[in-house]
Order: C-alpha cells, then sequence, then structure tokens
C-alpha cells in the first residue's frame, strides 16, 4: 500500500500538490529523486543550481524522515531513460500510486504522458497536479483561443485572483509505516568559484519562507520605486527559491493578500512580476515551439544572426568596453544572478547591438544563474531579441548608456564591478584617454552605428 511521490522542480513540502495528495492515505509513502546529470546538461542547467537544489533536498530529508516519508535517489541518463527507472522502482518496492507535478516543457510533458501510458500498462495510476496559481488552460481569451500578449492576460489573471480566495496546502500527512531508511543525496563537483556562489544562497524551505515574508513586510511597499536600480537592493532576490520550487507563486500571492491590497502600488507591480512569470509558463504550455530552440515567432526561424565568437566571448567576460553591460555580466559571473534591468540591457546589447543569436545568451544564462529558469529566461530573451511573444518592437533599442545614466546614475553599481573606473570623469562612458590609462577595453562596436545596423537588418527581414 505503499504510494509514490516523484520530485520534479518542486523541491518544498509546503504547497506541494502531488506530495500533499499521495500523503492522504497515510499508509506508507516513498519520495523518490531522479539524480540525473545528462539531463541536466542536455537543459543547460547551471551546477550552482543543481547544487542548490540538492542542498535543499538534503534538508527536506529530514523532514521527511520526521513524517515517516523516505527518500530514495535513482539514476537515469538522459529524461528518455527516466520513466524505464521510475517504472523499474514500481515494480521492485510494489508501488500503488505514483503522484507527480506538470511540467510544462515539451520533453518533461511527454514524458508524463509517456509514464501515464506505461504505468497504465502495469495497472499503476499517475496522479498529476498543477503547480501553478490558475492552469494553463483556465485561461482563455473571449474567442477561446489562447493569450499572446501580457497586458490583457495579466488582466484576466487578476480576474481571477480578485474573486478566488487563494488557498495554499499544508505540510503532508505523517505516514504510519516508514519502510525503508532514506538515501544519501550526493553532492555534485563544483569550482571554487561555484562554491563560494553557492555560499551566497542560505537553502531551506523555512528561509524561504522568511525571505518572502520579510520581503514582503519590509520592501513591497516601496517595490515600484526601488525596482529598477542595480545598486539598490530593491527586489525580492527570491528568483532562486522560486525557480527551484522551494516557494511557488500561489505562496506569494498568499503571504502578499494577508496583509495587503493591491490598492499600494508597490504591491501592483509586484504581483505583476508574479504575473510575468506565470504568463510565460502559460506560453511555453500552450506553444511547443518555445521547448525546441526555435523563436515564439515562425518569421525569425531564418534570420541571419550573427555568429561572431569573438564578440560573444567580450560580451560573457565582461569585456564590451560599455560599462554598465561589463559590471553585469561580472555580477552574473561572480554571484550567479543579475538584476532584472540589467538581464534586458545585456540582452538587447547581444541580440541587436552585436545582433548575435538570442539563443546564445540564453544558454549562456542558463548555464550560470542560480535562478535559471527555463520559460522566464526564454521569454525575458525572446522579449529583447523581438522575437517572441508581446515582444520589444525590434526598432525600439536600448541605448545603454542611456539606461546606465538613469539607473545607476551614480556609478555606484559600475564602481562596485568594474573598481578601476572609480576614478574616470564619466563612469557611464569614460574617454578613449582614460580608457587608455587604466587599461579598460575600448568599445566592441560603435553603438549608434550597431543600432542603425540592427534596425536595417530587421526592418529589411521583415518586408
Ligand atoms: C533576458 C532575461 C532573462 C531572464 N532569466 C530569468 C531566469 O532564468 N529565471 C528567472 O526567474 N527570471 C528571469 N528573468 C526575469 C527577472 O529578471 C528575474 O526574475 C528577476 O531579476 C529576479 O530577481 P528578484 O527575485 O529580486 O525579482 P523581483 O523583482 O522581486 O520579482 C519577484 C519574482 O517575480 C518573477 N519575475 C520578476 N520579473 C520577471 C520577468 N521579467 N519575467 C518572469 N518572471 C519575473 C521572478 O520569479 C521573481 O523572483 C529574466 C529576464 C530577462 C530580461
Amino acid at each position: 500500500m505503499t504510494n509514490l511521490f516523484i520530485f520534479n522542480t518542486d523541491f518544498r513540502l509546503r504547497d506541494n500538490p502531488a506530495l500533499f495528495h499521495a500523503s492522504q492515505n497515510g499508509k506508507a509513502l516513498i519520495a523518490i529523486f531522479i539524480n540525473n546529470p545528462k539531463k541536466w546538461a542536455d537543459h543547460n542547467e547551471s551546477n550552482i543550481k543543481i547544487a542548490f537544489q540538492i542542498e535543499h533536498l538534503k534538508k527536506l530529508t529530514k523532514e521527511l524522515d520526521e513524517l515517516n516519508i523516505s527518500l530514495k535517489v535513482i539514476h537515469a541518463e538522459g529524461i528518455s531513460d527516466e520513466n524505464q527507472k521510475i517504472i523499474q522502482f514500481v515494480k521492485d518496492n510494489e508501488i500503488k500510486e505514483i503522484f507527480i507535478n506538470k511540467e510544462y516543457g515539451f520533453n518533461e510533458t511527454q514524458r508524463n504522458l509517456n509514464l501515464e501510458r506505461d504505468l497504465k500498462a502495469i495497472n499503476k495510476k499517475l496522479n498529476m497536479f498543477d503547480p501553478s496559481v490558475f492552469t494553463p488552460e483556465s485561461i482563455k481569451t473571449q474567442s477561446n483561443t489562447f493569450f499572446k500578449v501580457f497586458t490583457p492576460f495579466s488582466r484576466a489573471f487578476r480576474s481571477k485572483l480578485m474573486t478566488k480566495k487563494i488557498e495554499v496546502l499544508g505540510l503532508p500527512k505523517r505516514q504510519i509505516n516508514k519502510i525503508q531508511n532514506s538515501d544519501t543525496v550526493k553532492n555534485i563537483d563544483l569550482t571554487e568559484n561555484q562554491k563560494n556562489i553557492l555560499k551566497l544562497y542560505p537553502t531551506g524551505e523555512e528561509t524561504a519562507q522568511n525571505k518572502l515574508r520579510d520581503f514582503i513586510d519590509q520592501k513591497i511597499l516601496e517595490y515600484k520605486e526601488k525596482r529598477d536600480f542595480p545598486a539598490i537592493d530593491g527586489t525580492s532576490s527570491l528568483s532562486p527559491y522560486l525557480s527551484s520550487g522551494v516557494l511557488s507563486s500561489r505562496q506569494c500571492f498568499y503571504e502578499v493578500f494577508r496583509n495587503n491590497s493591491e490598492e499600494n502600488e508597490g504591491v501592483k507591480t509586484w504581483n505583476s512580476e508574479i504575473i510575468w512569470r506565470e504568463f510565460y509558463k502559460y506560453i511555453l504550455f500552450h506553444n511547443p515551439r518555445v521547448s525546441k530552440n526555435l523563436s515564439f515567432s515562425e518569421k525569425y526561424d531564418n534570420f541571419p544572426w550573427s555568429d561572431n565568437q569573438s564578440y560573444f566571448i567580450a560580451w560573457s567576460e565582461g569585456k564590451t568596453g560599455v560599462p554598465i553591460i561589463d559590471a553585469a555580466m561580472k555580477q552574473l559571473n561572480a554571484t550567479g544572478w543579475m538584476h532584472n534591468r540589467l538581464r534586458m540591457i545585456v540582452a538587447m546589447y547581444l541580440s541587436k547591438n552585436l545582433l548575435i543569436d538570442w539563443r546564445k545568451g540564453e544558454k549562456y544564462f542558463m548555464q550560470n544563474l542560480i535562478d535559471g529558469d527555463f520559460a522566464s529566461n526564454n521569454g525575458g530573451w525572446q522579449w529583447s531579441a523581438s522575437t517572441g511573444v508581446d515582444a520589444a518592437p525590434y526598432f525600439r533599442i536600448f541605448n545603454p548608456i542611456t539606461q546606465s545614466e538613469k539607473f545607476d546614475k551614480k556609478g555606484i553599481f559600475i564602481k562596485k564591478w568594474l573598481p578601476e573606473l572609480s576614478s574616470v570623469k564619466n563612469i557611464h562612458d569614460p574617454s578613449s584617454s582614460e580608457r587608455n590609462y587604466i587599461g579598460y577595453s575600448k568599445h566592441l562596436v560603435d553603438l549608434k552605428e550597431s543600432r542603425k545596423k540592427a534596425i536595417e537588418v530587421f526592418s529589411n527581414f521583415s518586408k
């Protein structure tokens, strides 16, 4: 009479629908974690994100043990190998029913459908749960199609949010029998830099819950005014926890609405960001192209992206000669995280001024972010490259110097990551002689010329 719960990207015990329901018969429950380095590599998951998840899992194992739920680790070689390994585990352990939360990527959806079929063939039932705030099938336009534009989507989302009280699930039920001892989850190898990055993000579900509450108690009311300035700690920094499913979007709304209403602009703006997160998952669900390394808009399938590898390397190492971009890339490389305003600036520079395929930037981000989230990362990149759903129009290209002057006026952020620029006169764009003097890179490309060229290429391509 043992049930089985399969961990996906949902490393939490609370508000975890599949785990909660798996525990309800209360007799015996095993949770499994699939150790699958090949899948992680195929999906460009960063080592720090995986190590972060493993640290959480270790803490969860202790809590699971207290609930008499054992954690077992199974090994698989790529996503296509997972079902076979799960089926074998089900047979070996005489599992009754299997519980899993849905994921929206094409491969993950296929895997679950195949798993359901294969389990049915041995008379077992797969119970799938939707962990999103509102299921992607439940938000539709008046003509019964799915939304492709954020604003009307968020209006429809909000109207549901206002009429339906958000509930969260509690801890899974304690089981009567503990049938096996838990396995130890093994660490993955990290470089010294990666180990240092990991230390920046304390793990544990309680830590994440406290961070959420602290943000809501102390910062959310000023979020709208402060969120765009990278030198200010004005955002929640919850993305690593949300991306690994240590927190759910539902928990965010639940906590927000406990003490606040959307009458406050800070609250409203923060909620919008959680809605963006749900929107990109919705887009992923409704549009399999997104999972297949293709742009949302088919029109861009044969776009003449540049293949300039030396430009790409300079961008990734923070050596473009544009201080705000270089500082942002240094922040990413040193901390595994980058401020949202900067993500837009560096993504637009790569895909417009350098005309480099946004997929290269998307991949680099996934491989280096602690909060790499396929849907949001892909959405952010395609927004910046103008190939995506509700994307920035191709002719509206950020000028990184103007952005720098506006959002890092005193250059505090730039100086933190590029201390060598501390004494230059114009921190946003040092003169050639100052660059020579301190040994700071020249502009990789002329910003005006490259902007003009990008508009020409996009415009000719759109004809
Ligand atoms: C090119 C590009 C790539 C990005 N890649 C990722 C990624 O891999 N993972 C990721 O979580 N976010 C990504 N974002 C969105 C955003 O930059 C981060 O979510 C945000 O910077 C995280 O910081 P925070 O937790 O302090 O956010 P807050 O401002 O406090 O926002 C709260 C939460 O809302 C969600 N959110 C905020 N902004 C967005 C957005 N624009 N799109 C979707 N969700 C959002 C995040 O879950 C975030 O934690 C990307 C944006 C761009 C432009």
